[in-house]
């Protein structure tokens, strides 16, 4: 027998194993069918999902064909009606309801989650569980609340939900709760590796007395969600995931009107600087990358440590990782448990045999014989290595230098992904600057993984758009007010080469040019087109821009930086200088609308100057919240510009569709790449006149004319496009965001019919999609 001294050593102790009889009793209620309208269907097509700890069947499950899909959507549209009119107060005692027995079952739904998902069943039982409980009250509240905090939104409607295996009930939570606190109704699809919770949650619903056809889940594989995806009667689609996968439902989703919100993978930087409490940094990356079996889409998978202390923090981290336990995920002692299913173990170590023939030095702790993978330290990678670009999922972390602040950032941002970061310093100025300046759409200092019902979640650039949790969350699940449908606009006119000399009309040469850069240039084919007035006469050349004018207008674009980072009070004073100009030159724009034809050019001159000063004063308006979250952490949720947007304007209003777009995005510190009206581009071209004289800075706005379908085809295939607006007729809209599906830019496409004059013309929404969240954590406390 060990003496105490030496146990005291060894930190070795006995097994505490969690009984499972419970949920395999509850498993013997299998087969199960599908949850639709409001009871189980007859199981059919069965599938058999495993235990990955031990590799015994669990269960029997139906495999959710087309048909499944169909009755479901159906159900799920025949109960919108009732559902979406009822109070919310209504609603909201159904959400408390879920929560409460969720609650009065939280060991079996914590062990029916182990024994699907392979975590283990400490972290389900004090994180997965209680955090999706969280996840029901919390939008219990927003059900209550929504008429009055939202007015003028409506639900979407039949809301298509797809969730991966990872954090089975958690991600059924994200999804179901806001979407019926909104007023929608909804048709779920569980990861086929992980379904099991998901039917115990159905089962609550029957027993809460929920009306049938509200929530309804199918389960199945891929071609279930494919289906979901491709169904007509869907209104919205709620994916997380793998980034291919929500490349190809962004390209399936273009143009059917469908809304999207996509979260998706990450590689997210764990910055550790040199004055951090490195204790406390090591036990940042347990939580990081070794929590659920790194199977986790924020997971901290790339640390980058001050060079002045990586030997000390790469020796303490080694030594730490050598202690974790992964072995039976059922004993309350194990750290780190089994991976979800043989084919994502071969991809891991898959993955780490490859980065190792590319030079990595790979340092691994132990664990049991099975489905299951070591903790494993990566060091010696280079930048280009696979485990440093891919997003591996599973317990494996890589590690390298910076030498200074500014290095570590860059090495941060290379990533085509944004999901989340970590930030670990003492110092609360540097910690603040890099948090800013981060392209991720969450930031832990000094902490990792926290969540919360009311803080946003989700990712920037390859991971994804749109946001989960608290008010951000909730508008994902409503529609802002404003037109529906989309008229067919004008064709693109054919291109009339420049006559030598340049173009001349009535005796007066109007040829204008690009607007790059701050600076008018020719358009590089060297290619104009006449532009004919009100009465059919020619009013001037427009320059016929292309894919090289549009490169150098978002390489112009991307330059000015500063401008995202100034404030909103020097960007105001920018816009105010602007609006006073346009007032200025009142006449001349006059003027130039009636040559284009304006119905009532002095009208839309007047409209124009108003909205630039309305944008103005917005600039430092914009303000992000404070969310109440944990105890002694302030969660900032900061709205944050894009970066570079493409803005594609309507044809009409030419001036004031024009300001009405480009004013808010560049006022939220955006720079533009603006294809202007089709028709009548010459007022928008003029405006560079007026952006010179106002000390607008040289590319915040770039404004390339010519084929509309052409140019918009290549700002929204451009990775160096963050986001993109989209006024077009619906065939250039759907081009546009299957086009986006590339870098997954968020796009908006809006109609051009609505009231450019009136208060549609500068609504809540032109600012919003100038703007995503960061959430920002900040702990406290001495
Ligand atoms: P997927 O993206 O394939 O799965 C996520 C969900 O989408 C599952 O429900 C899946 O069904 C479903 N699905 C799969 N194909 C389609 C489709 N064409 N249309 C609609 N729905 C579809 O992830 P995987 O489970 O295959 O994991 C692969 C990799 O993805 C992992 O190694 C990891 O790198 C990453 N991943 C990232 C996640 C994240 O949260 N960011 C979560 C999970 C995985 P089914 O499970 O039945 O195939």
């Amino acid at each position: 027998m060990p003496s105490i001294s030496e146990v005291l050593d060894s930190m070795d102790y006995g097994p505490a194993p969690e009984s499972a009889d419970h949920a395999l009793k509850w498993l013997e209620r299998g087969p199960f069918g599908h949850f639709i309208n409001g009871a189980f269907t007859a199981p059919d097509a069965l599938f058999t999902p495993d235990n990955p700890a031990t590799g015994a069947p669990l269960a029997q499950l139906s495999q959710g064909s087309a048909d499944d899909i169909d009755a479901a959507v159906a159900a799920a549209r025949a109960a919108f009606g009732d559902w979406s009119a009822r109070p919310g107060h209504e609603r909201a005692r159904y959400l408390y309801a879920m929560a409460r027995h969720i609650q009065k079952r939280e060991r079996l739904f914590a062990v029916l989650e182990v024994l699907d998902n392979g975590k283990p069943i400490r972290e389900a039982r004090d994180i997965d569980i209680p955090l999706a409980v969280r996840h029901f009250y919390h939008h219990a509240g927003w059900a209550e609340l929504v008429a009055e905090e939202f007015p003028n939104h409506r639900p979407h409607g039949v809301c298509g939900q797809i969730i991966p295996w990872n954090f089975p009930l958690l991600m059924l939570a994200w999804k179901i709760a806001p979407a019926l606190a909104a007023g929608n109704t909804v048709v779920l699809k569980p990861a086929e590796y992980t379904p099991l919770t998901a039917l115990l949650f159905a089962e609550i619903c029957t027993e809460i007395g929920l009306p049938p056809g509200v929530v309804n889940i199918v389960a199945g594989d891929g071609t279930t969600g494919a289906a979901l995806v491709a169904h007509e009667g869907v209104d919205k689609i709620a994916f997380t995931g793998s980034t291919a996968v929500g490349r190809e439902i962004r390209r399936a989703t273009a143009g059917t009107g469908k809304a999207l919100t996509l979260e998706l993978g990450g590689k997210s930087p764990f910055i550790v600087f040199a004055d951090a409490d490195l204790d406390a940094a090591v036990e940042g990356v347990v939580d990081a990358i070794w929590f659920n079996q790194g199977e986790v889409c924020c997971a901290g998978s790339r640390i980058l440590v001050a060079e002045a202390v990586a030997p000390r923090f790469e020796a303490l981290l080694r030594a730490r990782m050598g202690r974790l336990r992964a072995g039976d995920p059922l004993d309350k002692g194990t750290d780190i448990g089994a991976i979800v299913h043989p084919r994502q173990l071969e991809r891991i170590t898959g993955l780490v045999d490859q980065a190792q023939a590319q030079g990595a030095t790979v340092h691994a702790g132990t664990a049991t014989q099975g489905c299951f993978c070591p903790p494993m330290l990566l060091t010696d990678v280079a930048p280009a290595n696979i485990a440093v670009t891919e997003e591996i999922f599973g317990p494996v972390a890589v590690m390298m230098t910076f030498r200074t602040p500014p290095e570590a950032l860059e090495l941060a941002n290379n990533t085509r992904y944004g999901l989340a970061a970590s930030v670990w310093t003492e110092n609360i100025g540097t910690a603040m600057d890099v948090a800013a300046n981060l392209r991720a759409g969450v930031v832990w200092i000094n902490a990792t993984n926290l969540f919360d019902a009311n803080a946003p979640f989700g990712g920037m650039r390859e991971s994804g758009f749109g946001r989960e949790g608290g008010r951000a969350g909730m508008l994902a699940y409503l529609a802002a007010p404003g037109p529906q449908g989309r008229a067919p606009l004008a064709d693109s006119p054919a291109p009339v080469p420049l006559p030598a000399g340049g173009g001349a009309c009535g005796g007066i040469d109007r040829t204008t040019k690009l607007f790059i850069g701050g600076a008018f240039k020719r358009a590089d084919a060297g290619q104009s087109w006449s532009v004919h007035g009100a009465g059919g006469d020619v009013i001037g050349q427009a320059p016929w821009g292309s894919r090289k004018d549009i490169r150098n207008a978002v390489e112009a674009a991307a330059k000015v930086t500063g401008w995202g980072r100034a404030t909103g009070h020097e960007r105001a004073q920018v816009l105010y200088f602007l609006a006073e100009n346009m007032d200025r030159r009142r006449a001349e724009m006059t003027e130039a609308l009636v040559q284009a034809g304006s119905p009532d050019p002095a009208a839309e001159v007047d409209c124009s100057i108003r909205r630039a000063f309305l944008h103005a004063a917005w600039a430092d308006k914009l303000d992000g919240r404070v969310h109440a979250t944990r105890s002694a952490h302030v969660t900032l949720a900061m709205n944050v510009p894009h970066g570079v947007m493409g803005v594609i304007c309507p044809d009409a209003p030419a001036l004031l569709g024009f300001v009405s777009l480009v004013l808010p995005a560049i006022a939220m510190g955006n720079r533009v790449v603006v294809v202007p009206s089709q028709t009548q581009p010459l007022p928008a071209l003029d405006f560079g006149q007026l952006l010179v004289s106002s000390d607008v800075p040289g590319g915040v706005v770039n404004i390339v004319s010519g084929p509309r379908a052409a140019l918009t085809r290549v700002l929204a295939a451009h990775d160096g496009v963050d986001a993109l607006c989209c006024v077009a007729p619906p065939e250039v809209c759907a081009m546009a965001e299957a086009e986006a599906a590339g870098n997954l830019k968020p796009v908006w496409t809006e109609s051009a019919q609505r009231d450019w004059f009136g208060p549609a013309g500068q609504e809540a929404v032109f600012r919003a999609f100038a703007v995503q969240v960061k959430t920002v954590w900040t702990p406290y406390g001495a």
